[in-house]
This record gives structure tokens, C-alpha cells and sequence, in this order.
């Protein structure tokens, strides 16, 4: 069996290691762009605050594709795919055929509409070579643009506070991460993020940015100018998928895959931040890009791929994230639309900070928001994705002091 995959992130490698613990004896070629071995993404911004260097990112050692007998082709991109012919092309003209192929190839940063984006200092933050190229453009700079209120967009900005830069915070929408929290919970983020020195401008997008070569400021959407000698830009992720023939492999929010991760296409999965799987609250098809989503895709296509049938239920947007001192927890569907029959509790602790949101759809818990106080949050978690059916009275769940046992006996 000739076994294909396209990616070297984590899904890439789950998948590898699946493969290879049911197939001793099968080919295994890996490709990517990424001319290094496998490192933790979510880490490179602590390379950008200084509290890691580089050599601490790596999540498998030198040996690795050896170990697993794997040919590694590295610094190479895709540029195409033919499913018909069962073989993809790389840029140098290269040919790889395959019997079952893997894409996991993740995402690509969202580019920004505005004039002048491709001024040097204009940077996105996806991987470790964005890192080093920043770093390498700090000396000299003493302020900085970060364009997007969300996971990334805040560890650009913590990061570039850290090293000593002037930094101001973007956001299109009224509050930060908006695609992940209320309305109530984003203002107490925004409140942390100005009490830790940000600025932070909402509601504002760039309309273009100006520089000699290299950038010098930032024209917003509303007549304002800001200064910059820096601009990370967060604006959250789009699947890579520029060599895909979405003729033949549809593609939504990512490529469409069913319960064992294959495509429409039989011998042809997906895992990974490209892929659009069933998500276990919104009960639709989603992209949840997210770690440790990717190592349980990677894993599951790389069973299947071998010949073991195992089902994904689904997946669950889930993350803890810590914001500047703001400890911040969120599960499941926390913003669904209006009046389509959710019900929303929520309480505020006004002497502690803490609020809780939690967001059911009849007697189950699609989704939960906390903030500066996570206790429990795994109880929570685990409720929303074993759709465990929570009984009255549910506003016991707004405290931390619920019994585990009289929710999941
Ligand atoms: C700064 C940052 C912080 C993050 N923090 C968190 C966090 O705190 N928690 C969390 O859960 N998640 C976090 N994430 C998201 C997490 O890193 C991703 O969900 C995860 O890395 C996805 O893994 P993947 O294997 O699907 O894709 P990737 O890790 O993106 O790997 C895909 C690989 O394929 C390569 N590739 C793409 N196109 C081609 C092509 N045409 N040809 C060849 N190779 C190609 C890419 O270069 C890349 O090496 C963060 C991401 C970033 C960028």
C-alpha cells in the first residue's frame, strides 16, 4: 500500500504513526512546505515574548521519519492534485502517485484587504519562520499594529508588549473574540487587555497602510492614522487548499469528510484544520481548527487509511485561553442565533470578576463562556460532548459547587 500525505502538522503526523502501528509494511511519503521537522504551533508565540527559543518547539525529534520508515519531502509545496489519476504535482515538476492520500494541509492566515499589505514589517503569525522573521525586525521598532481580537491577535500583541513595543489592538467587530464569547464576556477581555497596557480601537478595520519600503502607519476605516513600525496580522484562518480540484472535492468552510475522515472521493481523506467535519453541538458541518482536534483527526484518518474502520462522533470547538492575567474558557455553540429555541443562563460575580454563560438547546448543554473562573469547566466540557441530558434545576451549573455524580452517574 502506498500511503500519501500532504502536510507535516500535527494531523499530518497522528496520521503517520496510526498508519504505520496497522501497516508495517506499506510506503509512507510525506510533503510539505515546512522545511523543518514537526513543532507545536500554539508555541511560537512564546518564542515571540522571549519565554522559549526556537529549539523548544519541536514535537517529534530528528529520527522521526526514519524511526517510522517514513520518506520525508520537505520544503516543498503542492500544486496540484489530480483524484482521477491518483497523483500529486509539486512545484519543482515533481510526480508522487498514491493509493490512499491524506490532506492536512491546515490553514493559511486570512489575508487583509488593504492597500499597500505587502510592505516589509507586515507580518502574519503562522509559523515558525514568521516568528523569526519578526524578531528579526524588532530592533528599532517601538510600535506595533496587531489587526484581529482574537487567540492569535491577542498572542501577537502579548507577545510585542513584552518586548518592549508600543501596542495597539484592531478589531472589526464591537469586542474581541466575538466569534467565541458574548458580548459581556468580550468587554471584561477588553478591559483586561487595556488594564495590561493595549491599546484597544473596536469596530475599525485598515484601509491601507503606508511606508517608505517599510511600513510607518496604518490608515483606518474611520480618517485615522495610527503609527506603526510593525503589523501582525490575526484575522483568523482560510483551509489551505489552493491545489485542490473543487470540482470533483467539495470544499465548504474546508474539504467535506464524513465520519472516518474520508472525502467524497474513496482512498482520499482529510484531517485536520482543512477539514469540515459534523460539529457535536451546532449538530452542522464545521471547521474547528484546533489543536488538539487535529491530533484526534490525524489519528482517526490514519486507522481508517490503514484499513481500520473507526468513527469521529464529532468534533467540539473547545479552548482555554489565557488572556494577559484573564483565564478564559469556552465550549461548544456560545453565540447561537436568537430566538431558534436556546436557552441562556448566565451569572456575574461582581466582587471576584467571574462570569458564567451557559447556552442549552432543551435539556442538553450546547455551549459554555467562563471567565476568571474556570472550575468545573472540564465537567462542562464533558456535558456538552456527551450530550448528557443536565436535570433541573440547571442554574446549579452557574456555580462551582455541583455535584459530578448527580450530572454524569
Ligand atoms: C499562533 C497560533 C496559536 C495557536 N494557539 C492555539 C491554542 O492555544 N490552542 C489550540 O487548540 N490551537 C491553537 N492554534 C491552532 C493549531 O495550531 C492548529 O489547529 C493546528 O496546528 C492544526 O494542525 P494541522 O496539522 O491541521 O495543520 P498545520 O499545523 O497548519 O500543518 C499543515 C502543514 O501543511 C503545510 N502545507 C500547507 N499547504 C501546503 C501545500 N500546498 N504543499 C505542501 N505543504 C503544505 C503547512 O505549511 C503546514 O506545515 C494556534 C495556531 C497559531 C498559528
Amino acid at each position: 500500500m502506498k500511503y500519501l500525505i500532504l502536510g507535516n502538522g500535527v494531523a499530518a503526523i497522528h496520521a503517520a504513526e496510526a498508519i504505520r502501528s496497522l501497516d508495517s509494511q506499506g510506503s509512507i511519503t510525506m510533503i510539505s512546505d515546512e522545511g523543518c521537522v514537526p513543532y507545536c504551533r500554539p508555541m511560537i508565540s512564546m518564542v515571540l515574548e522571549g519565554s522559549i527559543t526556537p529549539d523548544a518547539l519541536p514535537i517529534r525529534g530528528p529520527g522521526f521519519y526514519r524511526n517510522l520508515g517514513i520518506e520525508a519531502v520537505l520544503g516543498e509545496r503542492v500544486t496540484s492534485l489530480d483524484v482521477v489519476g491518483s497523483q500529486v504535482m509539486l512545484g519543482d515538476g515533481r510526480v508522487f502517485g498514491y493509493d490512499r492520500l491524506l490532506i492536512a494541509t491546515g490553514a493559511d492566515p486570512r489575508p487583509v484587504k488593504a492597500e499597500n499589505a505587502d510592505l516589509d514589517s507586515i507580518f502574519f503569525m503562522r509559523t515558525e519562520l514568521d516568528v523569526r522573521r519578526m524578531l528579526e525586525a524588532l530592533p528599532g521598532a517601538r510600535s506595533a499594529l496587531v489587526l484581529g481580537g482574537g487567540l492569535v491577535g491577542f498572542k501577537a500583541a502579548y507577545g510585542l508588549l513584552r518586548r518592549g513595543l508600543k501596542v495597539t489592538l484592531l478589531i472589526r467587530s464591537e469586542y474581541p473574540l466575538s466569534l467565541q464569547v458574548d458580548e459581556t464576556a468580550g468587554r471584561l477581555i477588553r478591559d483586561e487587555l487595556v488594564r495590561c497596557g493595549l491599546k484597544v480601537r473596536v469596530g475599525l478595520g485598515v484601509r491601507a497602510f503606508e511606508g517608505n519600503g517599510v511600513v510607518r502607519a496604518a490608515h483606518l476605516s474611520d480618517g485615522s492614522t495610527v503609527e506603526c513600525d510593525l503589523v501582525v496580522i490575526g484575522k483568523g484562518v482560510l483551509p489551505a487548499v489552493d491545489f485542490v480540484p473543487r470540482d470533483r472535492l467539495p470544499v465548504d468552510l474546508g474539504i467535506l469528510v464524513d465520519e472516518h475522515m474520508q472525502t467524497y472521493i474513496p482512498g482520499v481523506f482529510a484531517a485536520g484544520d482543512v477539514a469540515e467535519h459534523m460539529d457535536v453541538s451546532r449538530k452542522t458541518r464545521w471547521v474547528n481548527a484546533i489543536w488538539p482536534e487535529a491530533v484526534q483527526q490525524g489519528r482517526i484518518a490514519g486507522m481508517n487509511m490503514a484499513g481500520r474502520r473507526v468513527v469521529h462522533r464529532g468534533s467540539l470547538s473547545r479552548n482555554v485561553i489565557r488572556i494577559f492575567g484573564m483565564d478564559v474558557m469556552t465550549a461548544g455553540w456560545v453565540n447561537p442565533p436568537p430566538d431558534e429555541g436556546f436557552d441562556v443562563l448566565h451569572h456575574t460575580d461582581c466582587r471576584t470578576g467571574a462570569y458564567r454563560r451557559l447556552v442549552f438547546r432543551g435539556d442538553r448543554l450546547v455551549g459554555m463562556t467562563l471567565v476568571n473562573d474556570i472550575e468545573q469547566g472540564g465537567v462542562l466540557m464533558a456535558l456538552i460532548q456527551q450530550e448528557t441530558p443536565v436535570p433541573k434545576p440547571r442554574e446549579i451549573l452557574l456555580g462551582r459547587s455541583f455535584q459530578v455524580g448527580q450530572l454524569m452517574a
